[in-house]
């Protein structure tokens, strides 16, 4: 088998645990048997409609094993998977299939309203009544196509503090250094029952839980997204042991009138990412028995760049860990030496969990890597005696609501169409349930005229409601520093 990558984990699979579950969707399970001849069959329709090794196939669709199905037979092919997020508008994702270049859009029935907004979309365009037919039309005859470990796997659009969305570039030796990362931080067993609660097409879904327990042989209960009722529901009846998610979904976890009652026995492992866990939060959980392993990273680093063992967490709560197994972290000051201990500076990654670059934007790649080739997370941490870090701010504009990250500059360039807007900074406030939400001020065009209720209003159908801020104040002018750049640590404040 010459695919050294993703592609040939099914077949692999296939091979050790044909008769094993794969994934659990509702009433419906997969074994490894299975999930290689779909993944075969789709594969050599994808080959028939002229995908090649290079091409980009766009899927977009809340959880569901489609998304797996189509990136397994994409990377068959040698191909390029591109997840969207199914919560973006119609001119967001028009963007992304267009920047990427995708020749195949395989979506969701839930998306077929957002699908049929586009102005165009690609030359093949798939939904879920076409999709089971191909399958089963396909041809299950194993497919051998020539896969490199520095071959372009996933494309995973990231906003940035520049305005468009940039496509990160992941390989496959990413995923796969990543996934032995994981595997070593995390105490994982073969017989693992992963409930996949948190969105595929963000890495963390994907990578921390979805792809290393399918290279252990394990299952994934999949979710189609996040609801707390069915997260019970899922763990007591699945007997689900290792469970991803980020804050506000195990906080919300925690609040549930369920949270006393349930049978939570079967539960090991518990991750969480995205932004530090509050220590009240993990004491909650510590008094069920429950503890969390943590980690940081980035959509960039594929994503584990630190990590927190479970055993840790109580004793270095506050803490993003120690730098994963194989990948290498430095906190530097601004000419790029170390900082001291207790110093804050910025965090570089270096390793083999890390992406060559943006897709097509080489100008954005280049301002990614600092000398030598380390990349620059854009967060600042401080380093404690022992070597933890504790991430404690950003050098970049952005705040995370419910997870998601929210890139100002994106918002103020939706706000700037706007005809009565002169002006406009967007912020991150804390929120209660939601970790922080945005915030904007806007000055109105000399003789203009703007309230909340019709900026909300323009923001619908252009941004993804998760970006949309949630409070509006019209200001007559925005505070400055003496080279006009808005400061926008004084709007905090
Ligand atoms: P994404 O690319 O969507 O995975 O977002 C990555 C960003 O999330 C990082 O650059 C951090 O700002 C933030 N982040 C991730 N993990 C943590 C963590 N454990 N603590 C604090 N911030 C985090």
């Amino acid at each position: 088998m010459r695919n050294a990558g993703v592609g040939g984990w099914p077949a692999r699979r296939a091979q050790m645990t044909p008769g094993r579950t794969a994934f659990v969707f509702g009433e419906r399970s997969f074994t490894y048997a299975e999930v290689h001849e779909r993944t075969t069959r789709l594969a050599s329709r994808l080959r028939e409609a002229g995908v090649r090794a290079g091409d980009r196939v766009a899927y977009l669709g809340p959880n569901h094993p489609a998304f797996a199905e189509s990136m397994f037979a994409t990377h068959v092919l040698g191909g390029i998977f591109v997840p969207l997020n199914f919560r973006l508008a119609a001119p967001e994702i028009e963007y992304m299939l267009a920047q990427s270049g995708a020749s195949v859009l395989i979506y969701a029935p839930q998306c077929a309203g957002v699908v049929g907004a586009l102005p165009g979309t690609p030359p093949v365009t798939l939904g879920s009544a076409e999709y089971e037919r191909w399958i089963s039309e396909g041809d299950p005859t194993p497919i051998d196509v020539p896969v490199a470990l520095d071959d372009v796997a996933l494309i995973l659009y990231t906003s940035g503090t520049t305005g468009r969305p940039k496509g990160a570039m992941l390989t496959h030796g990413n995923l796969v250094w990543n996934s032995f990362n994981i595997l070593i931080g995390v105490d994982v067993a073969g017989d693992e029952v992963t409930l996949v609660s948190a969105p595929l097409f963000h890495v963390a879904a994907l990578n921390q839980t979805l792809l290393p327990t399918f290279l252990k042989g394990g299952r994934s209960v999949i979710m189609p997204s996040w609801d707390v009722d069915e997260c019970y529901d899922l763990i007591e009846r699945h007997r689900v042991t290792w469970m991803f998610g980020v804050t506000t979904m195990f906080a919300a976890f925690a609040r549930s009138p369920r949270w006393a009652g349930a049978d939570l026995s079967s539960l090991r492992n518990l991750m969480s990412g995205g932004a530090a866990i509050p220590a009240a939060l993990i004491r909650t959980y510590q008094e069920r028995g429950l503890v969390f392993c943590q980690g940081y990273g980035l959509t960039e680093t594929a994503p584990g760049a630190t990590f927190l063992e479970a055993g840790e967490s109580v004793r270095k709560v506050g803490s993003a860990g120690v730098p994963v197994f194989f990948a290498n972290v430095r906190v530097v000051r601004p000419d790029l030496t170390d900082v001291a201990a207790g110093e804050p500076g910025e965090v570089l990654v270096k390793g083999p969990n890390v992406t060559p670059g943006y897709w097509r934007d080489p100008a954005a790649s280049a301002a990614a890597f600092a000398e030598g080739g380390w990349f620059r997370s854009g967060d600042v941490a401080t380093v404690d005696e022992e070597g933890h870090l504790h991430i404690v701010d950003r050098v970049k504009d952005m705040y995370i609501s419910g997870g998601e990250n929210v890139y100002p500059a994106e918002v103020e360039a939706v706000l700037f169409e706007h005809p009565a807007v002169a002006e406009v900074a967007v912020i991150g406030v804390p929120d209660a349930t939601w970790g922080e939400v945005g915030r904007a001020f806007v000055v109105p065009r000399q003789g203009g005229e703007v309230t909340a209720a019709e900026l909300g209003d323009f923001l619908r159908g252009r941004l993804a409601k998760y970006k949309i801020p949630r409070y509006f104040e019209v200001v007559d002018d925005l505070p400055r520093t003496s080279s006009g750049k808005i400061r926008k640590s004084e709007l905090r404040r």
